[in-house]
């Protein structure tokens, strides 16, 4: 029957719309109860609405329908709103459309298969032995690297790391099996294997473009990262590059000393003032936090919106609901650092996401075709200001109220500054690994050669094994998220050239209230319905280049230390925009979880101030007291 005219062009729509947002709703709250391990959750419930998900998006009546609509709608019958919603359906169904019912089998089976390794790599036994007990101690993949970065002790450090490296072998069999049937779906689909088939979804251009622009990167950071492993040699010795020693060797003692000026209890409000003051709005959206470690908890902290932003077409916005989770252990050196760089990151793709305002929940979800790239620009922009001393110097304060001082900033460029190329190669080697492995014949996809494998791409692109081992990065293992870390890639580089375009407009970032402006209109408003290389075109007024990141990583020490100084001063003398207790509005519900357990909820404890208070009770009973009675144990025993 074809579809006459607007009236069923708009049914066909308003169809579409609800059993998408149905479909979406239910797996991302399976999805959540699963990670965070709450009671009653179910890894069968999960695979069955991801299938189920998976279905809708992939079924192709859908694509047929919106395409006959498209088609057979009369010249300039549709609305300008129903031809842009139309089309960004098409390209999101034409994304997941399996016509072959081998494809579909094939799908579900890996399905399957991935839903049982996180389970199994969930309840893995993993931690490490301790020296000096030889004890066997319980730790996360997060715990083992916060270990490996800030233990004093170097047999800890080792054992730490060599509990990362235990990932490997456990998972290894099982993720084999996955990227076998993961290549034999991404072929029948007439791609050359998975990374092509993911790539292509995601960003909208192929295996070899991607790499063409990565190999450039590649290429031009590799004599300074060999310059940077040379002076790191010079300056601490040759021991201090073995990947258990290289993290520490570099941030250790930085890190240590600015520990007191990022309390973990006090996290929650420094981001949100943080961001009131850039002038960001959450737009009545409602965020649940989950942010301590615990047992059983998935060891990737992740924002995902069960219910995502979007404008009915009666002319109502329904806002975003975002869970929202990190990994801390607020006892531990270097977790309210963490955790506020969390906030910072995963909050800002929530005030992305709750920023998207068009006609269709399909403009705002966070799988193809919405650009990796494009997200994680988004939230990598905000988190790159906890480096700034414009911005330490105006919330990164201790518990008695006192500013950082300049030395310990100083300090921490003079330590990381020449290093910073590590962290580009740490990124890059991700992708370079899942491509050599998806190109690798299935007669060698041995857990032996897997491992290899990991081990020479680490020696080629970081110099030498990782202090992250490739395979404790849980995203190549889970469907959503393998293939797509050079999204980080890109992304760095168009946050590097965002930064550079904004400081020569405004001056500054930091408490400048037309930042958070400019983003929702430059970048967040219209979701995944424009593509990304054209908005960092649009905002920036240049297409996406490596100039600005090269230029940041060739720029002598002692000019970064000038530049930084100056801007801490003045952050100094200007104070922040929004001081602790001041009042200010994000437009956002917050609710602070631990699992099932509800901590604080701005709506019901009377504000988020209010909230982030009761919230740091509970810290302060649950970690701090008890780690304040451990310190003293010592003492009084
Ligand atoms: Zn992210």
């Amino acid at each position: 029957m074809a579809i006459a005219g607007e009236v069923s062009t708009q049914e066909l729509i308003d169809k579409l719309n609800a059993a998408y947002e149905k479909a979406h709703v239910q797996y991302e709250e399976n999805f959540w109860a699963t990670k965070m391990d709450l009671k009653g959750n179910s890894p069968e419930a999960l695979a069955a609405s991801k299938t189920a998900y998976e279905a809708f998006l992939g079924d192709p009546a859908n694509l047929t329908a919106v395409r006959r609509a498209l088609a057979e709608a009369a010249p300039g019958s549709l609305s300008a709103d129903q031809e842009r919603v139309l089309r960004i359906m098409e390209r999101t169904f034409k994304c997941y459309i399996t016509e072959d019912p081998k494809a579909a089998a094939l799908k579900e089976k890996i399905n399957n298969l991935e839903a049982a390794l996180a389970q199994s790599r969930n309840q893995m036994s993993l931690g490490y032995t301790d020296p000096v007990s030889s004890e066997f101690k319980k730790a996360s993949s997060v715990q083992l690297r916060n270990l490996v970065r800030v233990s004093e002790d170097e047999a800890t450090r080792k054992a730490a790391f060599e509990g990362l490296r235990s990932i490997g072998p456990f998972v290894g069999a099982q993720f084999l099996e996955i990227v076998k049937e993961r290549n034999k779906l991404a072929r029948l689909l007439g791609y050359e294997d998975f990374y092509d088939y993911k790539v292509t979804s995601a960003e909208g251009f192929g295996k070899s473009r991607l790499f063409a622009i990565l190999d450039d990167l590649e290429a031009k950071t590799a004599p300074i990262m060999t310059a940077a492993r040379e002076r790191l040699a010079r300056e601490k010795g040759a021991a201090a590059l073995e990947p258990h020693n290289i993290s520490y060797a570099l941030a250790g003692d930085t890190e240590k000393a600015q520990d007191p000026y990022f309390p973990f209890e006090q996290a929650v409000d420094v981001w949100a003032r943080t961001f009131a003051a850039l002038g960001i709005k959450y737009m009545g959206s409602t965020m649940t936090l989950d942010l301590c470690d615990r047992a059983g908890k998935y060891s990737n902290g992740f924002c995902h919106w069960p219910q995502v932003a979007w404008r009915r077409p009666d002319g109502t916005f329904v806002p975003a609901k975002a869970n929202f989770t990190s990994l801390a252990t607020p006892s531990q050196v270097g977790s309210g650092r963490t955790a506020l760089a969390t906030l910072l990151h995963e909050g800002g793709h929530a005030a992305h996401f709750a920023n998207i305002d068009q006609p269709s929940p399909f403009f705002s979800q966070e799988r193809a075709p919405t650009s990796v790239a494009y997200a994680e620009t988004q939230s990598m922009f905000l988190d790159a200001l906890i480096h700034d001393g414009a911005w330490l110097g105006r919330y990164a304060l201790n518990r008695n109220g006192e500013v950082i001082p300049w030395p310990v900033i100083e300090e921490g460029l003079k330590a990381t500054q020449p290093y910073e190329v590590f962290a580009l190669r740490g990124m890059l080697a991700v992708p370079y690994f899942e491509k050599a492995l998806y190109e690798l014949p299935e007669s060698e996809l041995t857990v032996e050669r897997l491992l290899s494998l990991a081990d020479e791409v680490e020696r080629k692109v970081q110099g030498g094994l990782s202090p992250r081992p490739l395979l404790s990065v849980p995203h190549p293992l889970s469907d959503e998220s393998s293939c797509y870390y050079h999204g980080y890639v890109l992304a760095e580089m168009a946050v590097r050239q965002t930064r550079a375009y904004f400081k020569s407009k405004y001056g500054k970032i930091v408490d400048n209230p037309a930042i958070g402006k400019d983003l929702v209109e430059g970048y967040w408003r219209p979701g995944n319905g424009a593509a990304f290389l054209d908005l960092v075109l649009g905002l920036t007024g240049k297409p996406l280049a490596a100039d600005d990141w090269v230029r940041d990583l060739e720029k002598p020490l002692e000019q970064a230390v000038k530049e930084e100084h100056a801007d801490y001063e003045a952050a100094l003398a200007a104070g922040p925009a929004l001081k602790a207790g001041d009042a200010f509005d994000l437009n956002m519900h917050v609710r602070l979880v631990h699992g099932d357990e509800l901590l604080a909820d701005s709506e019901v404890d009377g504000g988020l101030a209010a909230a982030c208070e009761k919230f740091k009770s509970w810290v302060d009973s649950k970690y701090l007291a008890e780690k304040q009675q451990e310190d003293a144990a010592p003492m009084t025993a």
